[in-house]
């Protein structure tokens, strides 16, 4: 395994991190703990879970009294909070449940909006604890984790408060590009969520997904993209079982340039999006706003997708979450369009956007609630 050091904190983190939101899933504790050992064993010794996670928590504090404590980087992530005193019921309820008497590092999960930002941040608020934590050595480093807009998730690194971010990037989603840059700039730690989940369902790819990475697999290309980067860190992997990790071990000591075969592979990917001829959305933003509150970029991306590539699955999969994750993954589906045309002339691609809006929610759209899964 590779490590990378994980900006300003000075730890020296593992290229791939246990993201351990599905470690509550399997119904044996001893499935758990063997997806854990593995990990372990092919050196990823940092390991990220939430307070929201169920009860990833107290499990993981089971299974790591196997390991020795200093051989683990842990990190935990509690949402904002109004008070100094509640902040520290919360960070004492995760250290309690992971039976731990301090952790490496803290992130504050899920500022997703300026709210969000200005209750964190609030005098006598969550920070005061924090901070309180940091001095008392019951928490190492502070960060934070970013759900929404990439405006936001400036703001937030541009407060100058956080040692690293926890956001999403991938091959297939690089809005955020702009925060990555400004978070190397400030030299701050990157960790990347789950990028073959919410980049794409990697690990249950179609065929022409499949065929255009090939001899790669879609998630060893996509991680390969990401650490290609040197401003990121580490990529969050949640395996729920032990043989989950094969795939992504494939690029756990591969910290090099791309090679010529990569790279072509990668070329593949992008010509990809040409088939989609004028109907091709950049993903610009340009559009925006719409007084429907349509996250017109988002639901375009995902027509591009599923058009493209065959990501149907994929489509479903986060459209469906449109109206049903709050400020985690904003704006309303696609069915809203009053045709209105407010949007039309900002775009550079002059696209028929309520066509293509109306298109897309016909094919996405399954006609059931999505459930909030941490965006
Ligand atoms: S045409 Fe539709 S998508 Fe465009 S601004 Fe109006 S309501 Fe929003
Ligand atoms: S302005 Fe056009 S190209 Fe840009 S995100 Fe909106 S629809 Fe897509």
């Amino acid at each position: 395994m590779k490590y990378r050091r994980f900006g300003k904190t000075e730890l020296r983190l593992p290229i791939l991190t246990f993201g351990a939101m599905q470690v509550p899933v399997p119904e044996d504790e001893n499935k758990a703990a063997e997806t854990t050992r593995c990990a372990i064993q092919a050196g990823i010794n940092h390991i990220e879970t939430a307070q929201g996670y169920g009860t990833s928590e107290e499990r993981l504090g089971r299974i790591l009294k196997d390991y020795r404590r200093e051989d683990l980087i842990i990190t935990t992530k509690i949402g904002p909070v109004a008070t100094r005193d509640e902040m520290w019921k919360r960070i004492e309820t995760s250290l309690n449940r992971l039976q731990m008497t301090s952790i490496e590092n803290l992130d504050i999960h899920g500022i997703n909006t300026y709210a969000g930002l200005e209750l964190t941040l609030r005098k006598g608020g969550c920070m005061e604890a924090v901070r309180e934590a940091i001095d008392q050595k019951v928490v190492g480093h502070i960060g934070f984790s970013g759900h929404a807009s990439c405006e936001v998730i400036l703001a937030t690194l541009n407060t100058g408060e956080f040692e690293s971010v926890n956001l999403h990037y991938y091959y297939f989603f690089q809005r955020n590009l702009p925060a990555i840059r400004r978070a190397a700039e400030l030299d701050m730690g990157i960790l990347i969520i789950s990028p073959s989940d919410k980049g794409g369902l990697l690990y249950r790819p179609p065929d022409k997904l499949k065929e255009l990475a090939a001899p790669f697999t879609p998630i060893e290309l996509n991680h390969r993209w990401l650490l290609n980067q040197p401003e990121i860190t580490t990529l969050t992997v949640g395996c729920t079982y032990a043989s989950e990790w094969e795939d992504h071990l494939l690029v756990g000591d591969r910290d090099g340039l791309l090679t010529p075969e990569e790279m072509a592979a990668l070329k593949r990917w992008n010509e990809q999006y040409k088939t989609l001829g004028d109907s091709y959305c950049s993903v610009c933003g340009d559009c925006l706003p719409c007084p429907e509150k349509i996250h017109i970029p988002e639901v375009l991306r995902l027509r591009n997708l599923t058009r493209g590539f065959d990501m149907l699955e994929y489509g479903q999969y986060r459209y469906k979450m449109f109206e049903n994750a709050g400020d985690w993954y904003p704006g309303r589906r696609a069915s809203n369009c009053t045709e209105c045309g407010d949007c039309l002339p900002r775009c550079p691609l002059h696209l028929e956007i309520p066509k293509l809006l109306s298109e897309t929610h016909d094919l996405l759209w399954e006609g059931v609630d999505g459930q909030r899964r941490w965006a």
